[in-house]
Parts: structure tokens; C-alpha cells; sequence
């Protein structure tokens, strides 16, 4: 039988997944992407629900190898992304390394390789194992009685039912993250009856988002470094965007600022209801471009805040006994934020498995792999999603790193993992660091969840860039496997 070449298998094909592949593509290595779905995009081609925006600027949402400067707008809309995302898979060829419809479910390393099990039946082996499977893919719905009584139609906000008429409904909405917000402002613009569900106010960012004009896409295009200019701009603006890593006069004037946005709420009792408890920056800040404080002050919109008691067939029951009548129901309650690849489950060296490894606390080394699972990849992983850092620029830098990692494995034929001690001197850094940061002691957030500490990176961004450019070899076991090209 002939000798099986080097190989990597990717799971997920969204933003993670498809930069993955294409820098496995370019690198000349032999890839596939499992991908569960039917489609690429990820978040992108699963969140379809009215009103959902990028909260970061646009460009600053594009693969680094594939510019696009016909964004419609300073943030645009998620159709956008996705057709931007749907794009590049196009333009770069990367559909025919997918094997679409089949999740793995399984991936075992064992004599030196991985071998992977996905839920069609098929097996696959693998020197490399990368999960690209999103930090917010897996839906949450809350435990609340009578969830399964309502007679009208409700999904989660992940997964909207596009099918359900706006018209002479009465929608509620349960839920105060950025969904919930992004879709009560949609629907309550759009004329629909709304009643959205909140246990606690959030602090919103009322922010403008003006198309772009045809001059500003023509600058872009010319020879001169515009778009190479306003990128490093942003960069400047985002390593020096400190606020939520030290108290100090930045972090009050954002305080200040979202503080007035409250100013548009002209009912009392309303502006009560919707004034946050806890410090700002403490969950991550829904973004409003249509001034959300404005829409939900419109007669076909509604604000109930407190605890709900059940689900009944034709409505929500609050604790206190109020009873509102709604014809569909949709929870924006968010996903499991600590989920990461599972429910795959994912075996290392000595049996252990991912599980086992994460039973007392979530972490891995640099967001991208943990000891103990050799050649194992993960694109934010724990401690991945960097403060301020658009999604593609930390991929960029963790997949330059994972790819040093496979190539110095590849020269030793063995198989990489970080050592327990420079994990441990990752987390104790990472530990350190978020004494005075914006994530602790204010709330309760999906970054904490039941960790003892956010699993965010909470150092500023050129730590970041720092952290995976001085990446050092000491830090890992090369366990040899004899693996050859
Ligand atoms: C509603 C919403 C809005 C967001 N808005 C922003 C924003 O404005 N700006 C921002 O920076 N980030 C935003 N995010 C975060 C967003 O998730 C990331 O920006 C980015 O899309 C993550 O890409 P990913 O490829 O890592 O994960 P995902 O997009 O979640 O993709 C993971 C892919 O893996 C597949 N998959 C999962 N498990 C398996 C398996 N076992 N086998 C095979 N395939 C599998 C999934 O089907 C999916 O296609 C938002 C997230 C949500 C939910």
C-alpha cells in the first residue's frame, strides 16, 4: 500500500475555517474541511434575523488576502458578509476541499496520527487536526417551563423562520444581548408589535452607520496607499483603545458617553427600566445603528423587564403574575460560549479526552492548543476572542503561529503540543491581567460563564501580535511519530 502523504483535516468551514484552508491551499499541504452544514459562513449563514449589523467597521472584517471595497456601508448588514464570505470560497476554489453535510464527531489521536470519525460513518486520518468550529455556534435556549406549549411558531435567533408573516402578529422577543437588541429595534422600526423580555438592561452603543459613497469606494481603489493607510490607522486607533483593560480618564469618558445615549429615552420609567446595574464593557455591547432607545419608545413597542415564570400557548407569564399575549415567540438568548468544538469528542494522548481535560477549569495555550493533544488545533479557542481585535486579524496571527507549529513538526516527524509549564505561565499571565479590566466583578457574562476567570484575551493588542510572534519552541513537546512526507 502506498505510504499516506502529510495531511490535515479541518473542521468548520466558516471565517476560521475557510482562512485555515486557504493558507493550508497556498502552503501546497493536503487538506480537508469537514463542515456540517450545507454551506460556508458559519455565524454568518446562520444568524439571518432582521437587523443584525458587524459591530466592527467593515474593512476591518475582510480576510487580509481578499480586500473588498464595495461594502455598502461603514458596518454592514450580515447579508453582505455572508455574500463576501460565500465570495472568496468562490474566488479562491475552496469549495472542492469541503466535504459539506458531515459534522465530525469524533477525532482520536492514536499511533501518531488522528484518526477522525464523522457522523455520515466515514473515518479519515490525519496528521493535523484543526478545529475551526466558532466560540458562538451552539444555541442556548433557557430553562424556562412551558417552553414547549406555545401554540404559535418560535426558534432561536440563530435560526429564523423566515416563513412567519411581520404582519398582525404580536412577536416577543426574549433576550437583551446584541441579538435581542438588533431584532427588537428591526421589528419595532419595521411597524411590527414587539414586546422584548430583558432581566437586565445593557449598555447599548448608539452609533451612526452612513452608507459608503462612490467616491470613498473609487479611493479605495487607487494607487496612492489609501486603503493601505486607513488600515494602519485602525490598527493605531485599536492598540491604543485601552478602556476596558485599566481605569483611568478613557474608560470614564466612554462611561460618560453611553451614559448620555440613555438621554433619548424620554419616559422615566422607561429609562429606568433600561438603565444598566453594572459597569460598562462588562458584556459585550450590542451595537445599534437604527438608535435603539428610539425605537422602543414607539407605540408598537414594548419593554417588559423581570422574571419570566413560564411559557403558557398564547403568551409569556411574568413572576409577577402579568400575563402578555404573543402570537411568536423568538429567543435571543444567545449560545454556549464554552462549548468550542463539543460536542465532538476528542480524545488525546493516554485516553484522555477533551472533557476530562477541561472538567476544573477551560483553557489551552494561546487560544490554539493544549498539552497533552498533540497536532491538535483550535482557531479561538479559549481565550481567543482578543478585546477589540476584529475576528480575521486574530486569526491571522494565530494561524501564522499554527503554521510554524506543523512545519517544525513536519521537519521532526513528530507530532506538537505545549508543554504543561508554558501553558501554565500563559494562563497565569492571562490570570494577572484581568485584576481591572471591564470583565470582572461587575456581572455575570458569557465570557465567565462558570470560569474562574473570562476566557478572553484581556492584554492590549500588540500583546497579542507580541504573544504569537515570539512564539518559542521551548515551550512545546515534539513527540515523534516517524511520520514522513
Ligand atoms: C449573532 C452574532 C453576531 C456576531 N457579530 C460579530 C461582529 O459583528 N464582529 C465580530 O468580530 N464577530 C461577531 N460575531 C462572532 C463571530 O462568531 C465571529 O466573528 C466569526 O464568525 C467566527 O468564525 P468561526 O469560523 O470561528 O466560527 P463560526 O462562524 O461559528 O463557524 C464555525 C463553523 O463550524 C461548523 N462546525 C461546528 N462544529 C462542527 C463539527 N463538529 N464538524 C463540522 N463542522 C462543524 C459550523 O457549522 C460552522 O460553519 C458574532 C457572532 C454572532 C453569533
Amino acid at each position: 500500500m502506498a505510504e499516506r502523504g502529510f495531511r490535515v483535516v479541518v473542521a468548520g468551514a466558516g471565517v476560521a475555517g475557510l482562512f485555515m484552508a486557504e493558507t493550508l491551499k497556498r502552503a501546497g499541504i493536503d487538506f480537508t474541511v469537514y463542515e456540517k452544514a450545507g454551506e460556508v459562513g458559519g455565524t454568518w449563514r446562520d444568524n439571518t434575523f432582521p437587523g443584525l449589523f458587524v459591530d466592527v467597521l467593515s474593512r476591518q472584517y475582510e480576510f487580509p488576502f481578499q480586500p473588498n471595497y464595495n461594502w455598502s456601508r461603514k458596518y454592514a448588514p450580515a447579508t453582505e458578509i455572508w455574500e463576501y464570505i460565500k465570495k472568496v470560497a468562490r474566488d479562491r476554489g475552496l469549495a472542492r476541499y469541503i466535504r459539506f453535510n458531515e459534522e465530525v464527531v469524533a477525532a482520536r489521536f492514536t499511533g501518531g496520527s488522528w484518526q477522525i470519525e464523522t457522523g455520515k460513518g466515514t473515518g479519515d486520518t490525519a496528521d493535523v487536526f484543526i478545529c475551526a468550529t466558532g466560540f458562538l455556534h451552539k444555541p442556548v435556549f433557557p430553562d424556562i417551563a412551558g417552553r414547549e406549549s406555545f401554540a404559535g411558531p418560535s426558534f432561536h435567533s440563530a435560526r429564523w423562520d423566515h416563513s412567519v408573516p411581520y404582519d398582525g402578529k404580536r412577536w416577543g422577543v426574549i433576550g437583551s444581548g446584541a441579538s435581542g437588541v438588533q431584532i427588537t429595534e428591526a421589528l419595532a422600526w419595521a411597524g411590527v408589535d414587539v414586546t422584548q423580555f430583558i432581566r437586565r438592561a445593557q449598555w447599548v452603543h448608539i452609533r451612526d452607520n452612513p452608507q459608503s459613497t462612490w467616491q470613498e469606494r473609487l479611493k479605495l481603489r487607487l494607487p496612492g496607499g489609501y486603503a493601505r493607510e486607513q488600515r494602519r490607522l485602525w490598527q493605531l486607533i485599536n492598540e491604543t483603545d485601552s478602556w476596558r483593560l485599566k481605569p483611568g480618564k478613557l474608560r470614564e469618558a466612554m462611561e460618560r458617553e453611553y451614559a448620555s445615549f440613555l438621554d433619548y429615552i424620554k419616559d422615566p420609567e422607561l429609562r429606568q427600566k433600561l438603565t444598566p446595574d453594572y459597569n460598562l464593557g462588562c458584556t459585550r455591547i450590542p451595537k445599534s445603528d437604527r438608535n435603539y432607545y428610539q425605537a422602543v419608545q414607539l407605540p408598537n413597542a414594548h419593554i417588559v423587564k423581570g422574571h419570566i415564570d413560564r411559557i403558557a400557548p398564547d403568551g409569556v407569564v411574568m413572576a409577577d403574575g402579568t400575563h402578555v399575549a404573543l402570537d411568536v415567540l423568538v429567543y435571543a438568548t444567545g449560545f454556549d460560549p464554552h462549548a468550542y468544538m463539543r460536542p465532538m469528542r476528542v480524545t488525546g494522548l493516554n485516553g484522555v479526552t477533551i472533557d476530562e481535560a477541561w472538567k476544573e477549569r477551560i483553557y489551552s495555550y494561546g487560544g490554539i492548543a493544549l498539552p497533552g493533544f498533540p497536532n491538535l488545533f483550535m482557531l479561538y479557542g479559549p481565550f481567543g476572542p482578543v478585546n477589540n481585535v476584529p475576528v480575521p486579524l486574530g486569526l491571522d496571527q494565530e494561524i501564522g503561529v499554527i503554521m510554524q507549529l506543523i512545519a517544525e513538526a513536519r521537519a521532526r516527524r513528530a507530532a506538537v503540543a505545549p508543554t504543561v509549564a508554558a501553558t501554565d505561565k500563559f494562563l497565569a499571565r492571562l490570570d494577572a491581567a484581568f485584576p481591572g479590566t471591564v470583565w470582572v466583578g461587575g456581572c455575570k457574562n458569557w465570557y465567565t460563564s462558570d470560569q474562574p476567570t473570562p476566557v478572553l484575551w484581556p492584554l492590549p493588542q500588540d500583546e497579542h501580535r507580541a504573544f504569537f510572534a515570539t512564539v518559542r519552541p521551548e515551550d512545546f513537546d515534539f513527540i515523534p511519530t516517524g511520520q514522513a512526507d
